[in-house]
């Protein structure tokens, strides 16, 4: 699998669930990519509020995440 460094600040992206996150968030086609941090502030929100949300999808059963 390629490899995804965040567009921000260049962080390598490997986290199933990060990517998963991107993806939910920003779109299934989206080519650029942001780590916890960045897509927190990129959404001005809490990287708390970030990871409960990882919670959600996956009680929903979403695939993007594990
Ligand atoms: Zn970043």
């Amino acid at each position: 699998m390629k490899s995804k460094t965040c567009y921000v600040c260049g962080k390598s992206i490997t986290a199933k669930n990060e990517i998963g996150l991107n993806r939910k968030l920003l779109g299934r086609n989206i080519n650029k990519f942001y780590c916890y941090q960045c897509l927190a502030e990129q959404l001005e929100i809490e990287i708390e509020a970030l990871m409960a949300k990882i919670e959600e999808f996956k009680n929903q059963g979403c695939t993007l995440f594990e």
